[in-house]
């Protein structure tokens, strides 16, 4: 059986739960956005795009203002490109006004952290904002694809600093524990670039958007992780595509309180 391509969510949705990975990605059954992811691609796309934004009018005084003006547009702006998906959620308009206010609170408080590097960079190279603006200007929305591993994954942010390399994805998560999922994605996405370019980015982190930024070092000991794990599901999905070779795995991520998996009703995990 040829290898599939699989991805860190891939990955981490077969160690979750080899079933849910069995209906998601062999047998292709929809799965259903719920209003974080949807609003989660909100965020990523206003991030994404912040950085087109023209800033050659803006000023020394007047930046902060006009950054938050610009992310409040670009929140306005893809928050309507997903009305039809927004709607199909059938909340009410009391819950959207809190989803969209909360994601503007979180675009916020990761463009104070941003105004922090801009202060600093302005100050110590003593450069004008608008070269400052552009020095933090990152690589986005990076695709990587890897026959050798065949693995994919798309980075968030490759953010360039002096002689070291910061990959970055954005999350707008509740939690804001790096867990052992989280380390395994940046594992893979570490690898995929170290594959690409020869050389291993010095960090890997997530910006938690309500938060701040948690990155972790990238070293051999990370890369043998997302190796191991990327032969152990190759070495799996290749052997087999039956149905009873995918157990399910039956605990709380199946039903909790307000939500439950996407295949839930077809799996009828309890009986
Ligand atoms: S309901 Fe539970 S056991 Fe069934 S696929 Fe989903 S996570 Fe796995």
């Amino acid at each position: 059986m040829a290898k599939r391509v699989e991805s860190p969510s891939s990955i981490n949705t077969f160690k979750q739960c080899q079933r849910k990975y069995y209906y998601q990605y062999i047998e292709k059954l929809p799965s259903f956005p719920s209003v974080h992811t949807v609003r989660g691609n909100i965020a990523h796309s206003c991030l994404e795009h912040f950085f087109d934004v023209d800033v050659s009018s803006y000023t020394r005084e007047n930046y902060k203002q006009k950054s938050r003006e610009a992310l409040q547009k670009l929140l306005l702006f893809h928050w309507k490109t997903k009305d039809q998906e927004l709607q199909k959620l059938k909340l009410t308009q009391d819950q959207l006004r809190f989803y969209f206010e909360e994601t503007m609170m979180m675009l916020i408080n990761w463009s104070n952290q941003f105004f922090e590097r801009m202060e600093g960079i302005m100050q110590k190279k003593q450069i004008p904002l608008q070269e400052a603006f552009a020095y933090l200007t990152p690589v986005r929305e990076m695709q990587y694809v890897s026959d050798n591993y065949s693995v994919r994954g798309f980075i968030d942010a490759i953010q360039h600093i002096e002689e070291e390399v910061h990959i970055i994805d954005y999350k707008t998560n509740s939690s804001l524990e790096v867990k052992d999922s989280i380390k395994l994605q940046l594992a893979i996405y570490s690898l995929l670039y170290f594959e690409k370019h020869g050389k291993l980015p010095s960090k890997a982190g997530i910006f938690f958007l309500r938060h701040k930024l948690k990155l972790i070092t990238v070293d051999e000991e990370l890369l043998k992780l997302a190796k191991r794990e990327i032969e152990l599901i190759h070495a799996h999905t290749s052997a087999t595509e039956e149905k009873k070779d995918y157990p399910k795995t039956v605990n709380s991520l199946c039903k909790w309180n307000g939500g439950q998996c996407d295949f839930y009703d077809i799996c009828r995990p309890h009986e």
